[in-house]
């Protein structure tokens, strides 16, 4: 199809960038789709701007130091993160939990090097994680950490907001057919410009990048992937991810390797594969089947799979070292 100009309608405009501490690629049809890319990348970059920990002047950097000094006003869009944030984090019983920050900084995840810490500190900084002392007032959108030493922390979550937010620009400016990727944070718009859904590949957790285990067929929704492989670090042949067991203040250990949500919103895809992951196959996959319009696939180091019951049909498993196991 080489002789097709850009300017064609079957032809993608593909933009590539860095926001949000990950590679951002949008593939985009349609004639408005140079201005709905310029204005998603205009928003990705306030959600940034407020919502980072690495800013200083963020939203979550100001309720941060303030933790147990003073409540802040955050904007409309920051309050609805956390807020959804605190719900997922009831909703799981603190497998998720934002005010695991404290612990991400002492791992050192996110920072360059990691290091594992004692265990002293880590029982120490795990009286800090607790997601019933986040203080909301919705009448004036303020936020507050109970104590000082408290830390809140969106990556678990912001690139889901961040996909569902580009979602929307693209969907008011008439576009049809868009694969949005936020650093393997999927979102499907529409079909594929063929009328077929999309294939999105799940990374088999064990071999490169870019190396599939799986194909789930979709339109329309947002696939997000917990992994170990994302961000860790190796000492003595073991491996330190960056999934953190609120419980324990360790990366969470229960043979879960990757947690996959496939959801209507990826905000809520985003949480719940942090969820999934921390909760363990039975009981996440348990989880999720209470869960309306969500499906989840787990995949386990004894090389098993796990998904919920409606995801079957739309799930291809591409790697027979893998099995399908029922729930236990
Ligand atoms: P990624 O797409 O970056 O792999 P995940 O959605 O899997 O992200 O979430 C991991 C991130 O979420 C960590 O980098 C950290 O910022 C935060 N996090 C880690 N453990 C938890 C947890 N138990 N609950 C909520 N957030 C967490
Ligand atoms: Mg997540």
């Amino acid at each position: 199809m080489f002789f097709l100009k850009r300017s064609n309608k079957l032809v993608p405009i593909v933009r590539e960038f860095y926001v949000l501490g990950t590679i951002i690629k949008l593939t985009v049809y349609g004639k408005n789709a140079e201005k709905a890319i310029e204005e998603a990348i205009e928003r990705l970059q306030e959600i940034d701007d407020k919502m980072s920990v690495f800013k200083n002047y963020s939203d979550i950097s100001n309720v941060n130091a303030n933790a147990g000094i003073l409540p802040q006003k955050v904007d409309i869009d920051t309050y609805f993160v956390i807020k959804k944030a605190v719900e997922y984090s009831e909703l799981s019983g603190g497998a998720f939990d934002p005010t695991i920050r404290p612990l991400m900084d002492l791992w050192g995840f996110g920072k360059g090097k990691g290091q594992v810490p004692g265990k002293y500190i880590i029982k120490e900084k795990l009286n800090f994680v607790n997601y019933k002392n986040i203080i909301l007032n919705k009448e004036d959108h303020t936020v507050m950490l109970k104590n000082k030493g408290q830390a809140i922390d969106f990556g678990g979550i912001a690139k889901g907001y961040a996909a569902d937010e580009v979602k929307n620009i693209f969907l008011r400016n008439s576009i049809k057919h868009a694969l949005i990727d936020l650093g393997g944070n999927l979102f499907v718009l529409g079909k594929k410009i063929d009328k077929t859904f999309w294939n999105i590949g799940i990374q088999h957790p064990l071999r490169m990048r870019g190396e599939y285990v799986g194909v789930i067929n979709a339109a329309n929704k947002s696939i997000v992937t917990s992994g170990n492989y994302e961000r860790y670090f190796m000492v003595d042949g073991k491996r330190f991810h960056h999934i953190l067991d609120p419980r324990t203040g360790y990366p969470s250990e229960n043979g879960v390797i990757s947690a996959t949500i496939v959801s209507d919103f990826s905000i809520d895809g985003d949480a719940l594969s942090t969820c999934l992951y921390v909760m363990g196959a039975n009981e996440g996959i348990k989880f999720l089947e209470s869960i309306d319009g969500v499906d989840g696939i787990v995949i386990t180091e004894d090389k098993k799979v796990y998904t919920t019951s409606r995801v079957k049909d739309n799930f291809k498993l591409l790697s027979d070292e893998f099995i399908y196991e029922e729930l236990g």
